[in-house]
């Protein structure tokens, strides 16, 4: 591969960075990548791109990229490179002898965000047809999984309700835990151009980011509170709108559910979850959130943007299910300019939970335990499906410790660097008999495997990815798979060795099969996508070239229903020993793991993870800018170099995750959602020191 020179032709694909999704022409000089330029057509980015779909492609021809399979009967053993046939046929044997010895439900499987919609399909379809169980899970467990949740209880679809270019038309904008100039570059451009027009924003983070008082832009109000208190926030904006009359009682009357609706105002309007009971708690000065309310709820058209400030809580469902409260209350959901939107993380996890990646879930969001849906894909797919909901990824973890799991494959996904608590994920992962790891790199994780299967890039393979919109958007091949296949091609191959027949000749045919067997894809085809460009699901007889907005007339479960949202205090709590909060967080120029941005000239931006620390914390602990603190939460310890830096509030410290020498998940806890076990990242109580250089 040459990155500089004439291209001589182009290929339209899509970003495999972030859930934007942007479009882009991969410029081509014979089989060469030249250069990305981002396509002036594409429907997501309308030709703009951020630094990492941009410049940071080189990772994919490293000289890290791994491309022929290994095996090694122990993890203390060196790997021995094999060929495909033997890598896949040793696998399809250890899992074989693994359930044989330990039982049908002693396997499971992982799928990725990174990987295609038609990969995930695969290997879910592989658990549940070869496996024989629904042991199958998804790395949206540890970062949207409370969406699903929380989006599919109170208006029943697990998705965002808008385009990216409703923003246009918000009057308010609001956004909760997220950091879109950072996480979402494009979508974060898109914003600010709507807040220079005029638009009024009103964010809640612990963290003053950029969007706060950044060039040309000013938030009206930062609710800048603690973290770990984010219902206690949300409870306190309702019953301003509540007990203020600023509810829209039509739009109540004639879209939500009357007795859920009431049980929610009685509850929103304790003196308890008032802004000034609730300014002890979260530390937003109770007027602050009076006048956020009242701007939100007669600014003309407000929209929500969230991200995973709300979601990887040990309250993240019940955040969720107060931001839709708070979007019915005032008829700010099912037009242009408003809605609830997520702002997803990696570039495909509305996809990988769309394809029913689930352990209880089947593609489109049914659940496994229903009858007739359960039937319709034992028809197609020619076996018994088990019905009771499978393992979730930490309960996998904990099923090895326990001695019941002990098979694992594991596409695309680095659980060690990835997951919280990396001491026990690595327990779990030393206490299992077989692990098989699909991807580009010898991640972490491959630490801990017996077979390694090489995996292959977004620019090796054709497939779909879907962006925090429903944008459905073509992954197009520009290179052959360096190993010679796929990872589509691979997992087949695994589920052939296991007994099970799977025949594709293209990934074309794997969505003709999701199309036939997911109502919301019943219209999605390659062919759609070649001549709309890209589709928002639902796509259908109904709505044939998709759904720009949902929930126009009535919500996707009928009424809308209101949820009760009691605040619980996070069990991760400052003390004498734990003075500090920990909150967690990306970076512009990296990209979670890093494993792709760091192998990329990006690097040059941003070639470590920091600690953020308030002036006065710092001071306390004589810290200055550069200097190395070690770390300390009950889970674990590391060390980082130290930024000072006014964006945080006294008590609260902050970091990326990046970089697998800092760790920063070897500190983080297995606290984690009440509803969907998403790990609470962002509250770790931690103590900082300064240490000598390691
Ligand atoms: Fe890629 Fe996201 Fe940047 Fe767009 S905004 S170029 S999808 S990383």
């Amino acid at each position: 591969i040459t990155f500089s020179g004439q291209a001589e032709h182009s290929v339209v694909t899509t970003c495999a960075y972030c859930g934007v999704g942007c479009s882009f022409k991969a410029e081509m000089k014979g089989s060469q990548v030249v250069r990305m330029t981002p396509h002036k057509n594409g429907q997501a980015n309308e030709g703009h791109a951020c630094v990492k779909g941009r410049f940071a492609w080189g990772y994919a021809t490293h000289k890290d990229r791994i491309t022929k399979p290994m095996i090694r009967a122990k993890i203390t053993d060196p790997w021995r490179e094999v060929t495909w046939e033997e890598a896949i046929a040793y696998a399809a044997s250890e899992f074989r002898r693994v359930q044989a010895k330990y039982g049908r439900d002693s396997v499971g499987g992982i799928t990725s965000s990174r990987c295609t919609n038609e990969e995930t399909y695969l290997v879910q379809k592989l658990v549940r047809a070869a496996f024989g169980n629904n042991n199958v899970d998804t790395c949206a467990r540890v970062c949207h999984s409370p969406t699903g949740y929380g989006l599919k209880t109170t208006i029943g679809e697990s998705a965002g309700t808008q385009t990216f270019a409703s923003v246009e038309h918000a009057d308010v904008i609001m956004v909760i835990g997220a950091n879109p100039t950072d996480g979402h570059p494009v979508f974060g451009s898109r914003l600010k151009r709507r807040l220079r027009e005029g638009a009024k924003l009103i964010v809640a983070d612990p963290r003053r980011i950029d969007l706060v008082d950044g060039p040309h832009v000013k938030a009206a109000f930062h609710l800048q509170l603690r973290p770990g208190t984010n219902v206690a926030l949300v409870n306190a904006l309702a019953h301003t709108i509540v007990t203020e009359g600023l509810l829209n009682e039509a739009f109540i009357a004639e879209r939500c559910e009357p007795l859920a609706f009431e049980q929610w105002r009685a509850f929103v309007s304790q003196p308890e979850n008032s802004p000034e009971a609730t300014a002890e708690i979260t530390g937003v000065p109770a007027e602050q959130v009076r006048e956020a309310a009242r701007l939100y709820a007669t600014g003309g058209n407000a929209a929500i943007y969230y991200g995973l400030g709300v979601t990887e809580h040990a309250q993240g469902s019940t955040m969720v299910m107060g931001i839709a409260n708070l979007a019915m209350a005032t008829g700010n959901i099912g037009r242009e300019g408003v809605g609830v939107n997520p702002l997803r993380g990696q570039n495909n996890v509305q996809g990988s939970c769309d394809m029913g990646s689930f352990p209880h879930e089947l593609p489109g969001y049914r659940h496994i335990g229903g009858d007739e849906v359960r039937h319709q894909f034992e028809a197609a797919w020619g076996v018994t499906l088990q019905p009771e909901p499978g393992l979730r990824i930490p309960n996998m973890f904990d099923a090895a410790l326990d001695g019941s799991f002990k098979g694992l494959y594991c596409q695309g996904e680095d659980i060690v660097q990835s997951d919280p608590d990396t001491q026990h994920v690595a327990a779990a992962l030393t206490s299992m008999e077989c692990i098989v790891v699909q991807d580009i790199f010898l991640n972490e994780t491959a630490k801990y495997a017996h077979v390694f299967l090489p995996g292959s890039s977004f620019l090796e393979k054709d497939g779909t990815f879907t962006n925090a919109e429903r944008r459905i958007s073509r992954v197009r091949r520009v290179m052959p798979p360096l190993p010679g296949y796929a990872d589509w091609e691979v997992t087949s191959m695994l589920a052939r060795a296991l007994g099970y027949e799977m025949d594709y000749a293209h990934p074309s045919e794997i969505m003709d099969e999701i199309a036939r067997l997911t109502p919301t894809f019943h219209g999605v085809s390659y062919a759609l996508l070649d001549r709309l460009g890209s589709v928002q699901w639902p796509c259908n007889e109904e709505a044939p070239e998709g759904t720009p907005t949902m929930h126009v007339d009535e919500f996707v479960r009928g009424k809308g229903k209101f949820v009760i949202t009691q605040f619980v205090a996070s069990r991760e709590k400052v003390t004498r020993r734990y003075p500090l909060l920990l909150t967690t967080g990306r970076i512009l120029s990296q990209y979670n793991v890093g494993a792709q941005t760091r192998r990329t000239e990006n690097s040059r931006w941003h070639e470590e993870d920091q600690l953020e620390i308030h002036p006065h914390d710092a001071q306390d602990r004589g810290i200055k800018t550069g200097d190395w603190v070690g770390i300390e939460s009950r889970a674990g310890q590391t060390v980082l170099r130290a930024l000072v830096s006014e964006r945080m509030q006294p008590g609260v410290v902050y970091t990326t995750f990046h970089f697998p020498e800092s760790g920063a998940n070897v500190i983080t806890t297995d606290s984690s959602d009440w509803a969907t076990n998403c790990p609470e990242y962002k509250v770790t109580a931690v103590q900082v020191q300064p240490v000598q250089q390691p």
